[in-house]
């Protein structure tokens, strides 16, 4: 049940193009989602974005691997 609502909480911050686990503000290096990429949002953030959809991609994949049923 904890873990269904996290998985969905993930996936809202993805569909805003933030990492689910580190919440890319600022990224955390090393983060198994983000690897602590720069590139997140829809607009530049300064350092880095915004995050292409190919890694929105790669982001929501890996989230659904561990996360997903
Ligand atoms: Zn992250």
């Amino acid at each position: 049940m904890k873990r269904w609502l996290r998985y969905w909480v993930g996936r809202y911050r993805l569909a805003w193009k933030y990492c689910p686990v580190c919440n890319s503000s600022p990224p955390k290096m090393g983060c198994w989602v983000c690897e602590g990429s720069y590139d997140y949002g829809s607009s530049p953030s300064g350092l880095g974005g915004p995050l292409s959809a190919e890694r929105a991609l790669l982001w929501r994949t890996r989230w659904d691997r561990v996360m997903g049923r």
